[in-house]
């Protein structure tokens, strides 16, 4: 079943005189319990897509159905219903915490917004949530900076899910972990995404964090999807050459493979007009690329990529 199907999602934005096509024409789906990973250097949309999805920005243009109901163009009181399905986990949980209210309240106002009138009920329901996150139980009385970087992702964590969504996205959830840690958070996700039947869309600009957990992986590169793939196909024929090269940029134990390859240039937000936006940076481009736009077409059943090449 679809939970989250996007169709010719566009935001744009203005940066100086500028336009800026953040999003540039993004279809995709989550289905119900699936996990998908959304893939690419910083710069190339992520965060505006997965906040676009959230309906914290507002697209352009474009479909964004949830659970079979149209959400693009819902103002913010119609929206509200429909939060609690979805969620977000931000990289930078201590900025999204409000720092003068304890973990028991950061946690119990979302139930109170949400019409959750019993008090007793709230309270079983947080405590219930801080311990699927590991908190331990006086952690309720305590404040955001009273806790370390991980223990401030579980009370973000907890946040998101004490609403009991369906579909979290995950923006970079330990990208500002240390690696120990990261570890203990991503292990956390996987076992509540199994005890609570959730769906994620997994932003992260690093493919081996999201190597052993996810279902499905979309590559990103300049507001499009360049490839999309099960995981498998992923790591054993990556097709796009964004893709190798990423792959190629993940830190490997084979000094051979280290050596390889690696991504040359900067992800520029400047996207020339017409032929294949990733064509200054291609050790592959033709003369084509440079006139003609390739689009995302299905090379197998799990697999779709927009490369001329493919
Ligand atoms: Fe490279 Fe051309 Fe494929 Fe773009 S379309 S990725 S420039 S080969
Ligand atoms: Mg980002």
């Amino acid at each position: 079943m679809t939970l989250l199907a996007i169709e010719g999602l566009h935001t744009t934005y203005r940066s100086g005189t500028r336009l800026v096509h953040a999003v540039d024409g993004v279809s995709l789906e989550v289905g119900e319990r699936e996990t998908v990973g959304l893939v690419g250097e910083s710069g190339c949309g992520k965060s505006t897509l997965g906040k676009t999805i959230m309906r914290l920005l507002d697209p352009s243009r474009g479909s964004i159905r949830l659970d079979g109901t149209e959400i693009a163009d819902l103002d913010d009181r119609s929206m509200r219903s429909h939060r609690r399905k979805m969620q977000m986990v931000f990289q930078d949980p201590f900025a999204s915490l409000n720092p003068r209210q304890t973990v028991f309240r950061l946690l119990d106002t979302p139930l109170k917004v949400h019409g959750v009138t019993d008090a007793q009920e709230r309270r079983r329901r947080v405590v219930d949530m801080a311990g699927r996150v590991g908190l331990a139980p006086d952690a309720l009385e305590r404040y955001p900076h009273e806790f370390s970087g991980g223990q401030r992702q579980r009370i973000g964590i907890a946040r998101a899910l004490i609403l009991s969504p369906r579909l979290v996205v995950c923006d970079e959830p330990v990208s500002a972990l240390d690696l120990s840690i990261q570890a203990q958070i991503l292990n956390l996700l996987v076992d509540l995404k199994r005890d609570l039947g959730l769906a994620y869309l997994f932003i992260s600009h690093d493919l081996s964090v999201v190597r052993y957990f996810v279902d499905r992986v979309l590559v990103m590169y300049l507001g499009k999807i360049v490839e999309s793939a099960d995981h498998v196909s992923l790591w054993r024929d990556p097709k796009h050459p964004y893709t190798r090269a990423l792959l190629a940029a993940v830190p490997s134990r084979d000094p051979a493979r280290k050596a390889s390859a690696s991504l040359k240039g900067e992800i520029s937000t400047a996207v020339q007009p017409g032929g294949c936006r990733f064509r200054g940076r291609c050790p592959l481009a033709m003369e084509r690329c440079a006139t003609e736009e390739p689009q995302l077409r299905r090379t197998s059943d799990s697999q779709m990529v927009a490369c001329h090449l493919a």
